[in-house]
């Protein structure tokens, strides 16, 4: 049975995709240390035992990014918040907590001030459903004029209207500005990546980010499926980053900060160039053999397989 997997997927990263070398030139070959177009701070991670539950930093006035304590959870999640001026949209809400609820909505009234209205309406949507990305949710099914969008692809095809899941898109119009939803199941069955055209930007969830990106062994030809969907869409749009749900390496290294560990020096910046998806093909690709866990510039690949009790990567979806 096993064996039979290796087969199929060894095909598919082999023959079924488009050779990577023919894609490469479409991209913009950003360098690793090409200056982002983003002036955030370093994020807070975890220095100092009584920082704030939450750091908020803005992409522009409508765009904001949100990243949980690494005090609070060593997942530290980060999270989105998109304006336009008749909706706003979420994306996570992070590791359960007792704040993000008062901090989400302090933002709003700011941008409600700022923009002199007295309300907009809030969809809290996710990049998919594990548990650091969907905890406070509870804090916002009460909220007036919120609507929380469920976890599960039929519940998100839905709300968005993706008539064929998962190789429709949906766009959202949110007033003076669209986001588009894509569906890019693999890392989770409901992931989706969220386009913003107007920063050319792709919030990117859990597939990509600097760090570990986790699918099942037998997930490895729909996760590589939902890569080349991403990667056509990208050409063709002209995505130049990708910002993702966490940070996970040093900036120096390509080895993970420790499980668990609450407080780090020296992260990666959270922005990627749009050139890791080709990065992230060519790895899966060199893997076409043999899928093992295996670090790259910038990112970790990190097949696993559904109970990995017993075993021990890196070679763990051959036993
Ligand atoms: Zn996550």
């Amino acid at each position: 049975m096993k064996h039979m997997k290796t087969i199929s997927i060894a095909a598919l990263l082999s023959g079924m995709i488009i050779p990577a070398t023919n894609q490469i030139s479409a991209l913009p070959l950003l360098q690793n240390d090409t200056p982002t177009p983003f002036s955030f701070e370093t994020w807070r991670a975890g220095q100092q035992a009584n920082e704030p539950d939450f750091h908020v930093q803005s992409i522009d006035a409508n765009t904001l990014v949100i990243r949980q304590s690494l005090r609070d959870t060593f997942e530290a999640p980060f999270m989105y918040l998109i304006f336009g001026m008749d909706k706003a949209v979420l994306i996570d809400t992070g590791v359960k907590s007792t704040s993000l609820r008062r901090v989400i909505d302090r933002e709003i009234d700011i941008w409600l001030s700022a923009n002199q209205k007295s309300s907009i309406e809030l969809i809290v949507m996710h990049s998919h459903g594990h548990g650091d990305h969907v905890g406070n949710d509870y804090a916002f099914k009460s909220r007036p004029n919120t609507i929380v969008v469920g976890h599960k692809p039929e519940e998100v095809a839905k709300f968005f209207s993706i008539a064929d899941w998962p190789t429709d898109l949906a766009s959202l119009e949110l007033g003076g500005r669209s986001i588009t939803v894509i569906p890019t199941p693999g890392h989770h069955p409901s992931h989706v990546m969220v386009h913003d055209p107007m920063n050319d930007i792709l919030f990117s969830g859990d597939m990509i980010y600097p760090g570990k990106l986790y699918f099942q062994c037998a997930k490895a030809d729909t996760y590589m499926q939902s890569l080349n969907r991403i990667i056509e869409y990208a050409e063709k749009e002209d995505i130049k980053w990708l910002l993702g749900g966490h940070i996970e390496l040093p900036s120096n290294s390509n080895t993970a900060f420790p499980f668990n560990q609450k407080s780090r020096e020296n992260e990666h910046q959270l922005a990627l160039p749009v050139d890791i998806l080709n990065r992230i093909r060519i790895a899966l690709n060199d893997m076409s053999d043999e899928l093992v866990v295996k670090e790259f510039q910038d990112f970790t690949l990190f097949p696993h397989p559904a109970t990995p009790q017993g075993k021990q990567p890196p070679n763990w979806c051959n036993e």
